[in-house]
C-alpha cells in the first residue's frame, strides 16, 4: 500500500506504535484478482476444511458475517455455541452488544464491514484456541484479508490480539496504540492500521471497561477517518 505524504503526516500524529507482521502468516503464493468467484471459492475452502481437529465436533464452518463490500475489517477470536448453530460470526449476547457499539459509532455491519474470526470453527467448551489450531486456520484469515484489502483492522479480544500481533499481553497494554498490520499479498505485501480492543464477550462481564472501549471505537474512528472511510 503507498500512502501519500499527507497520510503519513496524519497517521504519525496519531503516535503509532511499533510496526507488526502479522503471525503465522501462510507461505507466499499467487493470489486471485478479488472477484466474486473467487470470494466465493474462499468460503467453499473454509467450508470444507478438515486442517486441523476442530472440523469433527464443528455443527459448520463460520466464515465471516458483514459485508466483503466494506472498507473495513473486525476480527474476533472464534465461534461460540450460537455461531456454531447459526454460522455467523458475532451473534448471541455478545453479537447484539457488538451491533450496539456499531449503531452508537453509525456503523452497521452489513453495510460498513467484514467481520472474521481467528478461528472458522468452534472449539469445544468455547476454549481459547490452542496455537496449533490457530496456525492450522491463520491461512484462511490471510486469504480473506488479501481479497478484502481493508483500510484499516479492529481487533477485538486477547486471542486475535495474540494471533495478529505475535504479542502475548493484556488489551489493557495495548489498547489506544494504534498499530500496522502487514499482509503478505503473493509476491508483495501491503500495511493496514490496526486497533485493539475489548471482545464484547468480556464487556459483557466487565461492564466498568465498556468506557475504555467507548474510547477505543473512537480512536478508531479517527483512524478511519485518516484513511477517508468517513466523512
Ligand atoms: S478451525 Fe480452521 S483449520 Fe481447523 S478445521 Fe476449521 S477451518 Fe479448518
Amino acid at each position: 500500500m503507498n500512502w501519500s505524504a499527507a497520510q503519513i503526516q496524519a497517521w504519525e500524529s496519531l503516535a503509532l506504535g511499533p510496526r507488526w507482521q502479522m503471525k503465522n502468516a501462510a507461505p507466499k503464493q499467487a493470489v486471485d484478482t478479488p472477484t466474486k468467484a473467487s470470494w466465493e471459492s474462499l468460503k467453499q475452502a473454509v467450508a470444507n476444511c478438515q486442517a486441523c481437529p476442530l472440523w469433527q465436533s464443528r455443527k459448520q464452518t463460520v466464515f465471516g458475517s458483514g459485508t466483503e463490500l466494506g472498507q473495513w475489517a473486525l476480527v474476533g477470536e472464534a465461534p461460540g455455541a450460537e455461531e456454531d448453530l447459526q454460522g455467523e460470526a458475532f451473534v448471541g449476547m455478545a453479537g447484539q452488544l457488538l451491533d450496539q457499539m456499531l449503531l452508537a459509532m453509525g456503523w452497521n455491519r452489513s453495510q460498513d464491514l467484514f467481520i472474521a474470526n481467528v478461528l472458522k470453527c468452534r472449539p469445544p467448551g468455547n476454549r481459547n484456541p490452542t496455537p496449533e489450531e490457530a496456525s492450522a486456520c491463520a491461512g484462511h484469515l490471510q486469504a480473506q484479508l488479501q481479497w478484502l484489502r481493508p483500510k484499516a483492522i479492529l481487533i477485538m479480544g486477547r486471542v486475535a490480539a495474540q494471533h495478529l500481533l505475535g504479542q502475548d499481553v493484556s488489551i489493557a497494554s495495548l489498547r489506544g496504540k494504534p498499530q500496522v498490520l502487514t499482509i503478505d499479498q503473493g509476491l508483495q505485501a501491503f500495511e493496514v492500521p490496526a486497533l485493539v480492543t475489548y471482545h464484547p464477550a468480556y464487556l459483557l462481564r466487565n461492564l466498568e471497561d465498556k468506557a475504555k472501549a467507548w474510547e477505543d471505537l473512537n480512536l478508531f474512528a479517527e483512524i478511519l477517518r485518516q484513511r477517508q472511510c468517513l466523512p
